[in-house]
């Protein structure tokens, strides 16, 4: 292991979205430098960077000067290029690494390596065309759902089938894809989602926040609470999952875990639904509710240092402000107990995540 970075040491983010803005504020608290490499001039991150390069991922000059210009890089959403992430890894220490980000660009990758850890998820299916959809609904595949391989999140990307559609309909339902590579995954009758945000330093060290109970809305993540309605046994199960899937990549910084709880004839399982190399949306809460956020366990581990106390002093309810919700700033900041974030976009979209806020309560 290498020797822990220094205050004034240099973290360069590629991705300028809120990830990346409430990471560069968690370095800052530490003494550190952000630099942020992005493409849109008005990304939340650049705002609050002690350094900001506007280019494209594509851009290799950029990232080389970029590159130059830090001591370790890391990303902060997961489509960025795996070249661009590469090209930084070669020049400057990168964490996590270009696997994690290969693996999680594509679900059918992503799937495969879950299943070959021993870890349950859904049964899923290569789509390469309509015809195999077509093949494997006729073979009472039941309900599903069609996902694309590359670039899906917040549900975008995705079909539901019931499992009774005609050829046609199917064939529509590939259509609508727009001949993007898909699998079809099994509809999980879950009882609840829970997700384990978990960090692995880069000694090896394990740390996992309590699992969240999330709830989503049009496939956006609504609300995180915690602690989630689970049994002890189950979130150290949930808390597994994550440390085989961190230690089998030799990972280093925050993963986001989501997974499906399901209740079969009195029996807890656990399967999981996707992997994000990167601070979590439902994260959020442990900005306020633990000793250390979930922020600065990213940059204390990708800077070698040890990891922070994840211990949680309250509970919370995270509640995303999508869109419009963020209009109501002003009575929320009125609200006892409430923590608010809000990430300066400039521009009010339905479904844009526009901040959140932590509702704190006593410890139960
Ligand atoms: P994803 O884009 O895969 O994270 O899916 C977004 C949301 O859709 C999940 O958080 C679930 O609420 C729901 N979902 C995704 N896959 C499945 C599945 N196989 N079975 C049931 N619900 C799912």
């Amino acid at each position: 292991m290498t020797a822990p970075l220094p205050p004034l040491s240099r973290i360069g983010i590629l991705g300028d979205g809120q990830l990346g803005r409430m990471l560069a504020l968690a370095a800052a608290r530490l003494g550190m430098a952000v630099h942020v490499f992005g493409p849109d001039a008005h990304g939340p991150a650049h705002a609050v960077a002690a350094a900001s390069t506007v280019a494209g991922y594509d851009d290799e000059q950029a990232l080389r000067a970029f590159a130059a210009d830090i001591d370790v890089a890391t990303y902060e959403f997961e489509n960025v290029p795996v070249s661009a992430a590469a090209q930084l890894g070669r020049h400057v220490r990168l964490a996590p690494g270009e696997r994690a980000l290969a693996i999680s660009q594509d679900r059918l990758a992503e799937k495969t390596f879950i299943r070959e850890l021993g870890i349950e998820v859904a049964a899923f299916h290569d789509i390469p065309d309509a015809d195999a959809l077509a093949g494997l609904m006729a073979g009472g595949f039941g309900a599903g759902i069609l996902k694309t391989r590359r670039l899906g999140y917040d549900g975008k990307g995705q079909v539901r089938l019931h499992g009774d559609e005609t050829v046609q309909e199917l064939r529509d339902a590939h259509a609508s894809l727009a001949g993007a590579p898909a699998i079809l995954e099994a509809m999980v009758p879950f009882v609840r989602e829970v997700s384990v945000v978990a960090v692995r330093g880069a000694d090896g060290a394990f740390s996992a926040f309590d699992p969240a109970e999330n709830v989503h809305r049009d496939g956006i993540l609504a609300t995180s609470t915690v602690p989630a309605a689970i049994g002890a046994e189950t979130a150290t199960a949930a808390r597994d999952i994550a440390r085989r899937i961190v230690d089998s990549l030799d990972y280093v910084g925050v993963i986001g875990v989501e997974m499906f709880v399901v209740e079969d004839a009195g029996e807890t399982r656990l399967l999981v639904n996707e992997i994000a190399p990167r601070v979590h949306n439902s994260g959020h809460w442990t900005m306020d509710a633990c000793i250390t956020c979930q922020f600065e366990q990213h940059v204390r581990a990708i800077l070698g240092w040890p990891l922070g106390d994840p211990a949680r002093h309250s509970d919370v309810v995270m509640r995303n402000l999508i869109g419009q919700d963020a209009d109501a700033w002003a009575s929320l900041s009125r609200e006892p107990a409430t923590c608010i974030h809000l990430y300066g976009k400039r521009e009010t979209r339905a479904g844009r995540k526009m901040g959140h806020v932590n509702v704190l309560s006593k410890r139960t």
